[in-house]
Parts: C-alpha cells; sequence; structure tokens
C-alpha cells in the first residue's frame, strides 16, 4: 500500500484479519470498534438503513413507551404470539391474516421458508444475500444464475424463464430490488414472471429494500403483495431493517399461502417477535405513522439519487444502475477494492462494503450505501480523495 503510515498499515493488516474471519458478511461496526479500538468510524457507509427512519422511530418511542413509562409493560410482558400481529397487519396490507407469518427479522423467515418448503432444486441469482444459500441443505441441489457485469447485472426476463423451464427447480429466489446490485424488476415484469413460472412451487420475491424503488416521479411505493391472492406459489418476504432503519429489533413478515403459513406456526414460532418489535409493528399498522414516515421515506429517497448521480461522477469509479439505498460500484483505476475499503476507513473513518467475498462478483467491487445528506457530502469527498490518492499520512 503506497503512501501510508507505519500506523495505517497496521490498521490495514488489522482490518484484513478482521475481514478474512468474518465469513460472507463484513465485520460489523462494533467488532471493528472493538478489535481495531484505534479506528474511529465516523460514517457507516456498509449499513443500509433509512438514517431518517430511524431518527423518525427513536423518536415516536421515546413518546409512546419512555415519556410514558409503558416501556416497563413492554419489557415485563410477553408480547403477541405470531397470528395475532399478522392480525394487526392484515388491515394495512390488504391481505387475510392467515397469509401472514412474522419473523425476528427477515432471516428467521427465510430460514424458516428455505428449510421447510424447498426439497430438491432452488434457482439463486448472483450475486446475492448470502443467507439464501447459505441455508439451502445439502441434498438439496442450487443452480446459481449469474447476473453478469457486461450487462450492467441487468436481469433479463426472457433468458431467466428458459433457465428455469430447463431445470425445473421447486424453489426460485428473487430479490427485488436485488442486493448487493441494486438491479429492479418492474411491477408488469414481476407479475408477467410469476404468471410464466406457475409451474414453480414456490417463487420467493424479497422486497425488502422496495420502499427505496420507484418507478416514476411520483415516487409512489410498490409492491407485488396483491398477486399473492392468485398465485398461491408466490412468498413475499419482507425485512423491515433497512427501510425502516430499526435492524436492532428483528421484525419481518412474509405473506405466502394459508397452509404454509400453518405448516410453519405447527412447528414453532409462537412468540418469535419481540415486544419492540409488536410495538414497531402497531406503528406499522397506524396510518398516522405511515404518513409521518412517507415524509421521510421521499427526503431519503430524493437525497439517495441526488448522491448516486455524482457518485458516478467520480473518476475512477463505476457505478452500476440502483433502485435500492445503496449502490454497487466498481473500482476502475487499479485499486483493490479492499485497499479502498481500508483507505476509506483509515483515512476518512467512511466504512464501505468490500464485495470481494460475494460469490457470483468477481472484481474489484465495492458497495457504498447513502447516508444522511451531509453524511453522502463526506462519502462523496472521501471516495474523491482516495481514488486520486492524494491524501495524507497520518
Ligand atoms: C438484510 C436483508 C434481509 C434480512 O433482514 P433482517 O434484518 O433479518 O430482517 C433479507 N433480505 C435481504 C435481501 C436483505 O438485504
Amino acid at each position: 500500500m503506497y503512501d501510508m503510515s507505519m500506523k495505517e498499515r497496521k490498521l490495514a493488516y488489522g482490518l484484513r484479519e478482521l475481514s478474512d474471519q468474518s465469513g460472507s458478511h463484513s465485520p460489523s461496526i462494533h467488532t471493528i470498534a472493538e478489535k481495531l479500538p484505534e479506528l474511529e468510524i465516523k460514517i457507516d457507509a456498509c449499513f443500509l438503513s433509512n438514517p431518517y427512519a430511524t431518527d423518525l422511530f427513536t423518536q415516536e418511542m421515546k413518546n409512546d413507551l419512555i415519556k410514558t413509562g409503558d416501556l416497563r409493560k413492554v419489557l415485563e410482558f410477553y408480547p403477541s404470539q405470531n397470528q395475532v400481529i399478522g392480525e394487526l397487519l392484515s388491515g394495512c396490507l390488504n391481505v387475510p391474516t392467515e397469509k401472514i407469518f412474522v419473523g425476528n427479522g427477515a432471516t428467521e423467515i427465510i430460514q424458516a421458508v428455505i428449510h421447510n418448503f424447498t426439497y430438491r432444486k432452488i434457482i439463486i441469482n448472483i450475486p446475492t444475500f448470502s443467507p439464501y444459500y447459505e441455508f439451502v441443505s445439502d441434498d438439496v441441489q442450487v443452480v446459481y444464475n449469474q447476473l453478469t457485469r457486461d450487462n450492467d447485472f441487468h436481469f433479463d426476463l426472457e433468458e431467466y424463464i428458459r433457465l428455469v423451464e430447463k431445470e425445473r427447480p421447486d424453489t426460485i429466489i428473487l430479490i427485488n430490488p436485488n442486493n448487493p446490485t441494486g438491479g429492479y424488476i418492474d411491477q408488469e415484469d414481476i407479475e408477467y414472471l410469476v404468471d410464466r413460472l406457475s409451474f414453480v412451487d414456490t417463487i420467493v420475491l424479497d422486497e425488502s429494500f422496495i420502499h427505496f424503488a420507484f418507478e416514476d416521479d411520483s415516487m409512489e411505493l410498490k409492491t407485488a403483495i396483491p398477486l399473492t391472492q392468485k398465485y398461491k406459489n408466490l412468498i413475499i418476504m419482507k425485512s423491515m431493517s433497512k427501510d425502516f432503519g430499526i435492524a436492532g429489533i428483528r421484525a419481518g413478515y412474509a405473506v405466502m399461502d394459508e397452509e404454509k403459513v400453518a405448516d410453519l406456526l405447527e412447528n414453532g414460532y409462537l412468540w418469535n417477535l419481540s415486544g419492540l418489535a409488536e410495538y414497531f409493528f402497531r406503528l406499522y399498522a397506524d396510518e398516522d405513522f405511515l404518513e409521518r414516515y412517507e415524509k421521510v421515506r421521499i427526503r431519503y429517497l430524493m437525497d439517495t439519487q441526488a448522491f448516486f448521480a455524482q457518485l458516478s461522477e467520480v473518476p475512477g469509479l463505476k457505478v452500476y444502475p440502483s433502485k435500492a439505498n445503496f449502490v454497487l460500484a466498481e473500482i476502475t483505476n487499479g485499486m483493490s477494492a479492499f485497499e479502498f475499503m481500508s483507505r476509506m476507513l483509515i483515512k476518512h473513518g467512511v466504512y464501505v462494503r468490500d464485495c470481494n467475498d460475494k460469490v457470483g462478483l468477481d472484481g474489484e467491487f465495492v458497495r457504498i450505501a447513502s447516508r444522511t445528506k451531509d453524511e453522502n457530502a463526506a462519502i462523496l469527498q472521501a471516495a474523491q480523495e482516495v481514488l486520486q490518492g492524494q491524501e495524507e499520512t497520518v
């Protein structure tokens, strides 16, 4: 690593070790703070959440739980059971309670679905969110559909349908918008796809980033949830961690055929949500809260799109089109992704995701999340300086 001081080099080695130990997820800022205390992380652009939504939720919680003293009740008593929270969501999602399954984060539901409804063969687009293939048991065949960089990681509808027709899997996974590419499939295409693939037993459509997507200037929220009424094989998966900025309370849900929900509930998951997650879902079902949320969603979308436009102007960085709250970016000036990540962190306190460990992503890729407007400006400045190699050693 050129122009790095001894101290900086040491930190870079420390980071390398931490990355090697953390498998398919990057080390969390807590781990880094604990293991490399000399490193000051100012901005976490690795984690994919809307910070304005976190502010909103924290404020609501202060008013509803802390000022009133109701927090004690949330902590002291058992939360509601799975189906009771499902009933709460039924109204705002406009689907019958029997079709709703809530989870301790979407990861729990992904695990439950893959373990219970995937028997033979699964098709997964790569690069992807790793639990989808990590949870597959050994006797299930995994077929990867490689999204290619030459095509901007674009998802080719007809090509995909041909693959599914040829492979005849029992499960397919689609993430819309996709993590880590940010690629988005229009709702019209989703419906066409689901209609053509009615022979597949289980179609998982993960909409964890859907609140960041839009199809026109109105920036109206899209979802394929209504399709679950017609297509019994469709499962909509939803994490609340990213768009509501609340990964710590672990809240997610899925909409799926009532028989599948009944199947899962027979196997457990009775009190799998915490009191705080239940509190969140009560807010989520409240129209007044959703109006306040809509304001921070739109504000964040505007900031995010402006940030992406600026990032794509940075020399040495190729930014792929994204309808999520992060971009996949390729470093094109010869620097490695690890070096870019280390320099961003060590010299500027900005933590971005080195995508080296992502299956199906060969090359020097990083994923950069959008944060607040001010933080985005700092991320942009840091990226420019790192790629121009103009920094001073500390
Ligand atoms: C983060 C993520 C999830 C899981 O989120 P939870 O925190 O477990 O709710 C699911 N799907 C995708 C695509 C994700 O990026």
